[in-house]
């Protein structure tokens, strides 16, 4: 791979929560192998035609997704195993993981900061507030937060030495005890993760991780994290009522009056946009 910023960043260790880190190990595929795959498909006759980026934000807006596949990505991630849980569930990867029945188990808990011991919140049922609890009761919680990872430690290590099995010794363990991996997906699939985990819905513990490799890769594989991001990350659905609704309230006239360049709009990109505002706000409006 000829992209510079592939050799800073290969090897690197990315912090990650108190005691987690992020490392890209091996990429296969930059921005151009997107564009060599697609290009197989649309013939050699389109070759001049378009520029690398906009075939690569066509691709992504029309949701061919599979020259995203061609760019495979190998990560070692350390992560605490409540974090694992929710990661394991993105199916479309290959993993690897640290093994507690082959290997003694490490001293090493995850201990939130003290900012992100938050109450239940009142309007996500899965997730935390914003609201601060009393500075006692949060030094109370870390401290037994603390005391228990010590004690089942302290108990893991005493099975060790009365000779109990790895596996089962174990156990009781927290769910806040890292483990590792190598992690190995594809970039079609990685945005899918991204576009789940970055959201403000996901826990904040994998977030984190999630908005590490999105800086990694805004770096690695620039093109296509942009039309990632202007295509699928920023972006909103709306339903029918909704588009009820805005069909009430969008001015026709002022649409047509605006020039879509100056909203950084390719010629191709201000076309399409035209079609579907004709297809969904004008053609329906009563
Ligand atoms: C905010 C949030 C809250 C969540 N809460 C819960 C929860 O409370 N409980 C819970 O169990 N999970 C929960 N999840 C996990 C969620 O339901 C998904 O399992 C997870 O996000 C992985 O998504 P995925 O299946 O699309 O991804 P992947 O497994 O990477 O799959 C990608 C796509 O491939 C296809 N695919 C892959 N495997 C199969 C298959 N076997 N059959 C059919 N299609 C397949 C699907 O189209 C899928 O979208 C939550 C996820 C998020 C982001």
């Amino acid at each position: 791979m000829e992209n510079n910023a592939f050799a800073d960043i290969v090897g690197k260790e990315y912090k990650c929560l108190d005691k987690g880190f992020v490392r890209l190990v091996d990429v296969m595929g930059d921005d151009n192998s997107i564009v060599q795959a697609a290009r197989v498909s649309y013939g050699k006759g389109t070759k001049s035609l378009r520029e690398d980026r906009s075939l690569i934000r066509y691709l992504m807006r029309h949701s061919h997704t599979s020259p995203f596949e061609m760019v495979e990505l190998k990560f070692h991630v350390k992560l605490p195993i409540f974090v694992a849980r929710q990661w394991i569930r993105h199916r479309t990867a290959n993993v690897n993981e640290y093994s507690g029945r082959y290997s003694e188990m490490r001293d090493e808990f995850y201990l939130p900061e003290p900012m992100q011991i938050r109450s239940q919140s009142s309007d996500n049922k899965q997730g935390r507030s914003q609201d601060e609890l009393p500075k006692n009761v949060v030094d109370e919680i870390l401290q037994k937060m603390e005391d228990l990872q010590k004690n089942s430690y302290s108990d893991y290590l005493f099975f060790l030495e009365n000779d109990l099995a790895r596996e089962l010794a174990r156990i009781n363990l927290p769910l806040s005890t890292y483990t590792e991996w190598y992690w190995k997906i594809d970039l079609h699939n990685l945005f899918h993760f991204l576009k789940l985990r970055l959201d403000e819905h996901a826990q904040y513990e994998i977030r984190v991780y999630a908005e590490t490799i999105a800086d990694i890769l805004k770096q690695i594989l620039p093109l296509s994290y942009e039309a990632f991001e202007d295509y699928e990350l920023d972006t909103a659905n709306f339903n029918k009522n909704e588009l009820k609704v805005l069909r009430e309230i969008i001015d026709v006239e002022k649409f047509n009056s605006i020039d879509l360049s100056e909203y950084g709009f390719s010629k191709s990109e201000g076309k399409e946009f035209k079609e579907k505002f004709e297809k969904f706000i004008i053609r329906n409006k009563e």
